[in-house]
């Protein structure tokens, strides 16, 4: 896939070779119904060339006062014709359209495949405002292309050539009077042409713009009336909606110049056919009828070429929208890069790793270096900006370190293809997501294939027990207005997934974080049996977690400061035995009145005055 180069920030655009391969492609898994579609629209062009002629037939019989019976068979000629010319344009609409949403479908599948196997650091790069815009406007837009476009166009060309070859055939001299049309329409077209695919572009790119402002906007409206930013904000969006008017102002200056100008050039061809036509005529070297076929059927002919220059215009928007889709595949590029190798087991080996964010100057993590043997459970603890989520992403395989290797199992895992990775390694964070689907859709996401039970049990191990009162079961429907889960309960659903995922390897960054302090214990206790094999990394957030994992990682600015077991840090008497006396003093001295573990200590290391 080749690509131009996208704005900053922005995914990837297709460039014109690539788009045109794709729209091929496309068609191609659909010939036959094209080829059908074709033949129909054929089939009703020939018989819209006949009537004319008939027609110019019946007008030089007259003049020659043939018989009323010669009369009547041309006028029956005409009528079948007419009727030919209904009922296969019917036909060969309904299969043109039937074909057109198949591909458009076709299509949006295969975008939605695409956007869902996006590299997150990519999305996270281009901001949402841009995938959005891609799926709710290009989609859209392309789709019109296919459904509508393809068919159109189609049929108009093949009524240009058979018109023409109608002509042609009637008086290769009136024929040859329709090129008067063809340098203003060549002219003209290809004016339009140079400018609009950069102009629709631009009008695109700037609408995904005003998405990612409102968005921004939106989503730091707090931030925002805090800091009194308002001005700032309001200028920010101004200046988008500006670049937007300038872009669409383009686009309309375009249609306010080309559109006119055709219309001028469409009364050529019948103008020159008339002069030309007379003047033979008196020379006796056509027949009226013959001038008047010809006359009739250059405003046939002016009608699909009208069409396909209309269309003109939204072929460019759909081939503009098509490049920003087709953009989104550079994703799939990765994958064809892809190691052949599989991992051996759950070990994770992290090897001088070393990574910056694309967006940040300097290095997160200088060096670091881990081995965790498969069916270890490792817990990082270390202060609010250390670099453990960082060492969370770069091992699930969301990122790639900028030097050294995380790697599962003996291989890469950036490396792997999606699907293998999804299967070897899942990430869970604070931040789980309840779709606005039923119980059983939010389950399978992560096993298509998982039976009921599998799902009931799944559901059982991690302490849901509130799933088995769902008045509709694992059909009730969640999220959204219909019903709202707390936090834990949502955390439930994503620790529920990762037994159906089956996981060599669980990332857990701060997984319980969000709920309160008896509900973590009560899923982690869950969980423990759940991840009982697998190789888990926990990003602890309390230390009751450290305590229990089999070694402790200290991460203090992106390096390893301590590794080793609870008492082996302990006994090392470094930072973690510091942190440890001061939660355990609290513990012994404040003994929770329901289970006699400390409550308030658990808070976050960082924020509950962590010397770490
Ligand atoms: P916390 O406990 O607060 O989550 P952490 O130990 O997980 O912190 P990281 O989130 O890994 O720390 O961040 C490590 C460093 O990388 C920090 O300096 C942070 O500002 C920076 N950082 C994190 N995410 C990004 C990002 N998307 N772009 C640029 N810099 C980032």
């Amino acid at each position: 896939m080749s690509t131009t180069a996208p704005a900053a920030g922005q995914l990837p655009v297709a460039d014109t070779p690539a788009v045109r391969r794709a729209f091929l492609r496309l068609l191609l898994t659909e010939k036959r119904r094209a080829a059908v579609a074709v033949g129909l629209h054929l089939v009703a062009a020939v018989a819209a060339a006949v009537a004319p002629l008939l027609l110019g037939e019946m007008l030089d019989r007259l003049t020659a006062g043939s018989g009323t019976g010669a009369i009547d068979r041309l006028a029956l000629g005409l009528v079948a014709s007419i009727a030919a010319v209904i009922g296969f344009t019917w036909a060969g609409t309904f299969v043109s359209h039937r074909l057109g949403e198949r591909l458009s479908a076709r299509m949006r599948v295969e975008f939605v495949d695409r956007a869902l196997r996006l590299p997150m650091p990519v999305v996270e790069q281009a901001g949402s405002g841009d995938l959005m815009t891609r799926s709710s406007a290009d989609v859209p837009e392309a789709g019109v292309l296919f459904r509508d476009g393809l068919p159109q166009i189609t049929v108009s060309i093949l009524k240009v050539i058979v018109f023409l070859g109608a002509m042609l055939w009637a008086s290769p001299l009136l024929g040859l009077c329709m090129l008067v049309v063809v340098p203003p329409l060549f002219i003209g077209t290809r004016w339009y042409l140079k400018r609009a695919r950069t102009g629709y572009l631009n009008e695109r790119q700037a609408e995904s713009a005003i998405g990612d402002t409102i968005g921004a906007s939106a989503d730091g409206a707090r931030t925002t009336e805090t800091y009194r930013l308002r001005d700032r904000r309001d200028a920010a969006g101004d200046a988008t909606v500006a670049r937007h008017w300038a872009a669409a102002r383009y686009t309309l200056f375009l249609r306010s110049v080309f559109f006119p100008f055709l219309d001028g050039a469409y009364a050529l061809p019948t103008a020159t056919v008339l002069l030309v036509g007379g003047a033979l005529y008196f020379d006796g070297a056509v027949t009226i009828g013959t001038v008047a076929s010809c006359a009739v059927l250059t405003r046939q002919i002016m009608f699909p070429i009208d069409h396909i220059l209309m269309w003109v215009e939204k072929v460019q928007r759909g081939f503009a929208a098509m490049s920003r889709i087709e953009g989104v595949a550079e994703a799939e590029d990765t994958e064809a890069n892809a190691t052949a190798e599989r991992p051996v087991d759950g070990t994770v080996d992290l090897i001088d790793v070393r990574y910056a964010y694309p967006s940040g100057t300097r290095d997160v993590l200088h060096g670091v270096t881990l081995s965790v043997p498969a069916g270890q459970r490792l817990a990082v603890v270390g202060p609010s900006g250390a670099g453990k989520s960082t060492l969370a992403r770069l091992i699930s395989g969301s990122d790639t370190p900028r030097e050294g290797r995380a790697a599962i199992g003996g291989v890469d895992v950036a490396a792997l293809p999606l699907d293998e990775r999804r299967r070897r390694v899942t990430l869970v964070t604070q931040e789980h997501h309840v779709f606005t689907a039923s119980l059983r859709d939010n389950l399978i996401l992560a096993r298509a294939d998982a039976s009921d039970a599998e799902l009931n049990d799944a559901l059982a191990a991690v302490g849901a027990d509130w799933a088995f009162d769902l008045p509709d079961g694992l059909d009730t429907a969640l999220g959204g207005k219909a019903r709202e889960l707390d936090a834990a309960s949502a955390q439930q659903i994503a620790l529920a997934r990762i037994i159906l995922a089956d996981p060599d390897v669980v990332i857990l960054d701060e997984a319980t974080a969000m709920l309160d302090p008896r509900a973590a214990r009560d899923t982690e206790r869950a969980l423990a049996a759940v991840l009982e094999g697998r190789t888990v990394i926990a990003i602890a957030h309390r230390l009751h977690t450290a305590h229990d994992a089999d070694r402790i990682a200290v991460v203090e600015d992106g390096r390893v400061a301590e590794l080793g077991s609870h008492d082996e840090l302990i006994a090392l008497d470094g930072h973690y035995a510091a942190l440890w006396r001061a939660w355990h003093g609290g513990a012994e001295n404040r003994a929770d009145a329901d289970d006699g573990e400390p409550e308030h200590r658990e808070e976050d290391l960082a924020s509950a005055g962590n010397p770490l």
